[in-house]
């Protein structure tokens, strides 16, 4: 069904989801409707042809790092990191994990300092010309 071909570290991932069974209420809901939204096939899930990642700490923060620290992908903020990821995967709640993410990388907190600083530096207080 993947018909392009899957990173190394993709394709280590689907292994890890293949081999975790756990299904939360949210997916299983969906499966049972068989509206053709979500259906199961290789052992693992599917949302809106979306690789649904069973709830393991460990491995949505895998995934959350795959689409955020490596190089080429260059800690993109929390709306841009969502449009890569959900391309490939779903999970319930996918846009508050990543938002926690985004705001829990130190690179990405140390970076919006030094742009808050640099718009201060363009915008100086204006000096107030009230009669106070
Ligand atoms: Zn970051």
């Amino acid at each position: 069904m993947l018909g392009r071909k899957v990173m190394t570290e993709e394709s280590d991932i689907v292994k890890k989801i293949q081999k975790n069974n756990t299904r939360e209420k949210k997916i299983t809901q969906a499966l049972e409707k068989k509206d053709g939204l979500a259906w199961e096939e290789d052992g693992m899930a599917y949302m809106e042809e979306r690789i649904y990642v069973p709830n393991n700490k460990k491995l949505r923060e895998k995934i959350l790092k795959e689409y955020h620290n490596p190089v080429d992908i260059g800690h993109p903020g929390q709306y841009r990191m969502l449009e890569l990821l959900k391309r490939t995967y779903w999970w319930p709640e996918l846009k508050e994990y990543i938002k926690k993410y985004v705001q829990g990388c130190l690179k990405c907190q140390q970076n919006k300092v030094q742009h808050q600083q640099r718009a201060r530096e363009l915008h100086p207080l204006e000096i107030s010309k009230g009669p106070w």
